[in-house]
C-alpha cells in the first residue's frame, strides 16, 4: 500500500501545479517522453550487430515483442519508431507468415526472430534487453516467467494475468532473476490522466466525494479469444473495465476497501456464453465515499468524473490511445497529445538504464487483478466483498 502511495505521488509530481488549464505545449516538468530473410533464430550475429551499429539504436535497449497481433502491430511497433531509449530489435511469433513483413519493415536480423518453442534461446541474445509480452491474457504468466528466466527485463500487457497466484509467480520470477517487471499501463504517462491523478491526490478542489467511471465498447468478431474465458479470464472487465479501476486508484490515490458488483443483462447469449456482456460495481473507498464503475462489450462509453465540494473534474474521453478531453471547475483541460506507448516504453527503458523503480510495476498489475477478482466474487455471491492487498 505504501509503495502504491509513493507511485501515485511520483505520478502526480510529473505534472505542473498550475490551477488554470491553459497549458502550453512545452509542459515543463510533465516528465513527458520525449517525443520527440526470414526463418527462425539462426544465430546470425553479423546482421544483429549491423542493427545495433545503426547510430539511432546504439544507445538504446533492444525490445522483442511476443505476439504480433493487433496491439503489437498497430500501436507498439509504430511507437517503437519514436522511442529514444528503446528500439524494436526482435519478434517472437507462432505465425511464420508474418516474419518476412516484420523483418523487412523493421530491418530485423534473422537472429532476433523466435517462435514459441525456441523462445528460451533468447537467453543467448545480447541484442534483446526487454521482452514485451502482448499475448492473450492467460498466456502472460508463462511468457513473463520464461523471459525472466532467460535474463530479460519484461513488460507485460494488461491485465497482468488471470489469477492472483499467476501475478505473484511472475513478480517472484522477475525478482529471482534480478530483472525488472512492468505492466503496459500507458495511461500512467498520459497528460490528461496524470492531471486527474494530480487534482485528486493533491486535493486541488478539496476532498473527493464520489467517483464515477466507465469504459465499454461494442465487440466484433464472436470467435475471438476475448470471448473465451480460458484465454481472457473474463469479459469487458478484464479488457477495458480495468482502465476504470486503475483510474479510480490513481485519481483517488487510494485502493478500495470493499466492493459490491452486479452483472448486467445478456442480450446476446451466444456471443457472451463464456464471459459477462456488461457489469457494474461500487467500490467503498478508504475515505468513505463510493467509486462507481461499469464496463461493457455492448455499449460505447469511456469517461471518469471525480466529484468534490468545489466542483467536478473529469475526462469525457479518458482511456483511448489519443483524443483525451477533460474539464475542471476552472475550465477545459488543454494538454498536449503524446504517443502514450512510446512514453511508457521510454520510461521503462530509463528505469532499467538508471536502475530506478518503475511507476507501473508488477505489484500494480496484481493489485488490479485482486480488485477484479473481488468484483467477480461479489457478482457470484451477491454480497459485499472485503478487499485485502498483500504486503509489499
Ligand atoms: P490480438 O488477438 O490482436 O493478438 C493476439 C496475438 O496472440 C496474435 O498474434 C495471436 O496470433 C497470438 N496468439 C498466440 N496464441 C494464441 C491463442 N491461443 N489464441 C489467440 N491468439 C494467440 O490481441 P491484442 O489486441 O493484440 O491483445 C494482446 C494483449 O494486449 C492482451 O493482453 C490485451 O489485453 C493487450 N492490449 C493492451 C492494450 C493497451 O492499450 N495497453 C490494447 C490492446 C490490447
Amino acid at each position: 500500500m505504501i509503495g502504491y502511495a509513493l507511485n501515485i505521488s511520483r505520478m502526480a509530481k510529473q505534472i505542473t501545479t498550475r490551477r488554470r488549464f491553459i497549458y502550453n505545449a512545452a509542459l515543463a516538468g510533465v516528465g513527458l517522453p520525449l517525443i520527440g530473410a526470414s526463418g527462425f533464430c539462426n544465430g546470425d550475429t553479423s546482421q544483429q550487430n549491423l542493427q545495433k551499429q545503426n547510430p539511432d539504436n546504439s544507445n538504446k535497449l533492444g525490445i522483442a515483442l511476443v505476439g504480433l497481433g493487433s496491439y503489437a502491430t498497430h500501436q507498439l511497433a509504430p511507437a517503437l519508431q519514436q522511442t529514444k531509449h528503446a528500439y524494436l530489435a526482435g519478434i517472437v511469433t507462432g505465425t511464420p507468415s508474418k516474419i518476412d513483413t516484420w523483418q523487412q519493415r523493421y530491418s530485423m536480423p534473422d537472429a532476433n526472430v523466435y517462435n514459441y518453442s525456441n523462445f528460451d534461446e533468447i537467453i543467448k541474445n545480447k541484442a534483446i534487453d526487454i521482452v514485451y509480452v502482448v499475448l492473450p491474457n492467460s498466456m502472460h504468466a508463462e511468457y513473463v516467467i520464461r523471459a525472466a528466466k532467460a535474463g530479460k527485463h519484461v513488460i507485460c500487457e494488461k491485465p497482468m494475468a488471470i489469477t492472483v497466484d499467476d501475478c505473484t509467480a511472475m513478480i517472484n520470477a522477475c525478482q529471482n532473476a534480478g530483472r525488472m517487471l512492468s505492466i503496459g499501463y500507458r495511461l500512467h504517462f498520459e497528460p490528461y490522466n496524470l492531471t486527474m491523478a494530480r487534482l485528486g491526490t493533491q486535493r486541488v478542489y478539496g476532498a473527493i466525494k464520489k467517483i464515477d467511471t466507465g469504459f465499454g465498447f461494442t465487440i466484433g468478431d464472436p470467435t475471438q479469444w476475448r470471448l473465451k474465458k480460458a484465454l481472457s479470464g473474463g469479459g469487458p472487465l478484464q479488457d477495458v473495465g480495468i482502465y476504470s479501476i486503475n483510474a479510480t486508484c490513481y485519481t483517488s490515490g487510494q485502493v478500495p476497501t470493499s466492493v459490491i458488483a452486479q452483472e448486467g443483462p445478456k442480450t446476446d447469449l451466444q456471443k457472451f456464453a463464456e464471459v459477462e456482456q456488461s457489469l457494474s460495481w461500487q467500490f467503498t473507498m478508504p475515505d468513505g465515499y463510493t467509486a462507481y464503475g461499469k464496463s461493457s462489450y455492448a455499449e460505447n462509453y469511456n469517461y471518469i468524473t471525480a466529484y468534490t465540494a468545489k466542483g467536478d473534474f473529469g475526462l469525457t474521453s479518458a482511456f483511448g490511445y489519443n483524443g483525451q478531453k477533460g474539464f475542471t471547475p476552472d475550465g477545459i483541460m488543454q494538454l498536449p497529445a503524446i504517443n502514450q506507448q512510446a512514453a511508457q516504453i521510454d520510461d521503462f527503458a530509463q528505469c532499467i538504464i538508471n536502475k530506478k523503480a518503475t511507476i507501473v510495476p508488477g505489484q500494480l498489475g496484481r493489485r488490479d487483478v485482486i480488485l477484479m477478482q473481488a468484483i467477480y466474487e461479489s457478482i457470484y455471491t451477491g454480497k459485499s466483498v472485503a478487499i485485502k492487498m498483500p504486503d509489499g
